[in-house]
């Protein structure tokens, strides 16, 4: 299996606090790929190397072999690399049509376009369909934000990163904070998005992990602990003191 995205060496210094040290990392493609690791280890500020929200302090990250070190987050994101978007960055006051084809709109360079052609917003619209069809939130396009579940709306933050169109997807924490009876319905929504791209993702709850990831990496304070599946992480005695504490 062809590696898709890799981290080589990589280090992140905070005014001299070093959040990230010298990390290796490499996602095959097509895998699910998670990242844990107590508080304070990095994974946030991995993933903001990896889609250049941050600048690296030395090391190079690699996507499709190709050295996008230098480039910023909007041109990985057209290359096909993207973050999810923070639910903060969803419109409470527009419906889920209205969210989605903004995300579109922005996809495709016209969102600075007050005025648009009806056949073109029809368009935008019809796509915002088919996305909202693929998170199972169709049925909800013509509600507003403000009013549906948190687990709902984590859902249209993964229709709106889909608009991106991305080959490597990545994303932060995508059941923190949700109901229990929610995390189901993510779950499987994210094994469906990933029959067609390669996920990453941050993630503390570890039977989720279990359930979902090929391939998963710890960091503790920065450094890179262990990487490999599931049970060969839960099996590593350096794991389970640091990380599961048993
Ligand atoms: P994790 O996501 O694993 O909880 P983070 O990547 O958020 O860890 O943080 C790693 C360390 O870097 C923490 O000690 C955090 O306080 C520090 N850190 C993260 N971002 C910044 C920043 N912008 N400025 C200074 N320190 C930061």
């Amino acid at each position: 299996m062809s590696i898709v995205l890799e981290a080589r060496q990589v280090s992140k210094s905070f005014g001299g606090f070093l959040a990230v040290k010298n990390v290796d990392l490499k996602v095959h493609e097509g895998s699910i790929h998670a990242l844990i690791g107590p508080n304070g280890a990095g994974k946030t500020t991995l993933f903001g190397l990896l889609t250049r929200f941050h600048s690296t302090t030395s090391g190079s990250i690699f996507l499709k072999g190709e050295d996008i070190t230098s480039k910023g987050p909007a041109d990985v994101a057209l290359r096909g690399l993207c973050r999810s978007f923070q639910i903060s960055s969803i419109f409470p006051g527009l419906t889920l049509r209205e969210n989605v084809r903004v995300a579109l709109q922005r996809r495709h360079g016209s969102s600075h376009q007050f005025w648009q052609p009806s056949r073109v917003l029809r368009r935008f619209d019809d796509d915002a369909d088919r996305l909202l069809d693929r998170v199972g939130l169709r049925p909800l396009a013509d509600r507003l934000c403000s009013e549906v579940s948190y687990g709902r709306k984590r859902a249209l933050e993964i229709a709106t990163t889909l608009a991106m169109e991305p080959k490597v997807l990545l994303l932060d924490e995508p059941i923190a904070g949700m109901a229990a009876g929610d995390i189901p319905m993510i779950v499987e929504l994210i094994r469906s998005v990933a029959k067609d791209r390669t996920v990453v993702m941050v993630e503390h709850n570890l039977s989720v992990v279990e359930s979902l990831c090929d391939r998963v990496t710890v960091l503790v304070r920065g450094e890179l602990m262990a990487e490999g599946t599931y049970s060969e992480i839960r099996d590593n005695p350096a794991v389970r003191q640091a990380y599961i504490g048993a």
